[in-house]
């Protein structure tokens, strides 16, 4: 382990596996905080301030855990004008931001024009800002609706992709990771590409000198070994981008971000959860633990319960993966706190499982709060957890370069003297009640599927 630490040793999948199902919690932990502490020394945790700016709720895919999406014709479909766009980002701008995270659902009625003078219409008037955004799936649907030319996937990625990167596109998010494995990925996501297309995205974007991030939903109906399969995969490329683009001013990962499923409201939630259902015997296996394979070759055939039984993630399965996440990608930089969904103070104790930045002070968000509890933060009350944990907060750009760092008594948090005024909120109450429109909220971070 000590080895791993030092970046002379790298996991295997089947040692990550013992590691998340047979090292005590305490060991795993601190065993990742030292390996983040050599990543990113022992005083600095990150945090950026963005706004996730979901331009449209219309989406022609299906995926079981989403909770957000809606036919063209439902009452409550939306597709930002430019000037509300336009307007969101201002008031970003207004605390400070510096990057929007743009995604959507598959809009087929929007055509490649909308986006390009979208993103035209935002550097024009925001030309700092920086646009993070379209994760792999969408720009699968590109593909399909705009039919550019190219004789591989690749191609006519890089076809659309270096046009919305002419027009103003700067990364990648990784929305849509889920969960590679094929037996899982069909059962949770009707509609969404697959591994591989999803990989090819971010192999062209790294290419064409993107950064981007990779994230993973965990919890469901997978195995244990279809999240280290899944981590694999991401390394896997990873290498090859470093390998083929990095001397010549390649993109790659810079961070990975996992969180748990959040069943509220999802076609997936419905399903039982494992023990609950009179037929379950606990000690049986899970029925994703008995499919899943290192290698993502699992078959749904291998047990009748398969994706009819989730098996929801705690704070202290996060927790376990995280930390597992952080020793085994040791070639990315960046592992993200998911403390959105699973609350502001597991996101603290998240800081010493080896997570080194706490994600997004942003003003909006619709996915993950559509689907069940969300958190909301002020920058202030975020600097505050992060300091409250042992660092000291930094405000961070999309690359990861300390923009602010708050060592100093003009921070945030050492400004306010009344936290009665900075409570954290819950999003999706926030959520009912202004239900029907894409509401106003406060913070987020990217960790949307
Ligand atoms: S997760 Fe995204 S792609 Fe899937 S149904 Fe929801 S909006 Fe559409």
């Amino acid at each position: 382990m000590q080895a791993v630490v030092d970046g002379e040793l790298r996991l295997t999948a089947e040692q990550a596996m013992r590691l998340y199902r047979e090292m005590p919690f305490q060991p795993l932990a601190r065993w990742a905080d030292l390996r983040c502490r050599a990543i990113h020394g022992d005083h600095i945790r990150t945090y950026v301030i963005d706004r996730n700016i979901n331009y449209t709720n219309i989406c022609n895919a299906k995926c079981t855990f989403c909770a957000f999406r809606r036919d063209g014709h439902e009452d409550d479909a939306y597709t930002l004008e430019y000037h509300e766009l336009l307007d969101k980002i201002q008031e970003l701008l207004d605390i400070g931001g510096t990057q929007i995270l743009m995604q959507g659902g598959m809009n087929p009625d929007l055509p490649l024009d909308w986006y390009l003078d979208l993103l035209h219409a935002i550097k024009e008037r925001f030309p700092k800002m920086h646009v993070h955004g379209f994760s792999p799936p969408e720009f699968i649907e590109f593909v399909h609706f705009f039919d550019p030319p190219g004789s591989t996937l690749a191609d006519k990625i890089r076809w659309v992709m270096t046009r919305l990167r002419e027009a103003g596109l700067d990364s990648l998010p990784g929305g849509g990771g889920e969960i590679f494995a094929p037996a899982v990925r069909r059962k949770i996501g009707l509609g969404k590409c697959d591994a591989e297309a999803w990989l090819t995205t971010m192999y062209v974007a790294h290419e064409l000198g993107m950064h981007t991030s990779a994230t993973m939903m965990f919890g469901h109906i997978e195995g244990v070994a279809d999240r280290i399969h899944h981590m694999d995969l991401v390394r896997r490329w990873q290498d090859k981008a470093i390998e083929d683009f990095a001397e010549d001013g390649g993109g790659r990962y810079k961070a990975f971000i996992a969180w748990p499923f959040q069943p509220d409201n999802t076609p997936l939630g419905r399903l039982k959860e494992w023990g609950r259902h009179p037929d379950d015997d606990l000690n049986e296996p899970f029925p994703g633990d008995v499919v899943a394979k290192l290698d993502g070759s699992g078959d749904k055939s291998e047990h009748r319960e398969f994706g009819r039984r989730l098996r929801l993630a705690g704070a202290s399965d996060y927790l376990r993966m995280q930390a597992v996440s952080r020793l085994y990608l040791d070639n990315i930089y960046s592992i993200g706190s998911s403390w959105v969904t699973m609350g502001p103070h597991i996101g603290q104790v998240a800081l010493h499982c080896g997570a080194s930045d706490m994600g997004s002070v942003m003003m909006e968000e619709n996915v993950v709060s559509a689907a069940g509890t969300t958190y909301c933060l002020s920058e202030p009350l975020l600097c505050r957890l992060i300091r409250e944990s042992g660092f000291i907060p930094a405000q961070r750009d999309n690359e990861y370069n300390l923009l602010r760092v708050n060592d100093h008594d003009a921070a945030p948090d050492l400004q306010i003297s009344d936290w009665s005024t900075q409570r954290e909120r819950q999003l999706h109450i926030q959520g009912a009640v202004n239900a029907g429109s894409p509401v106003e909220l406060t913070v987020h971070s990217e960790n949307n599927g």
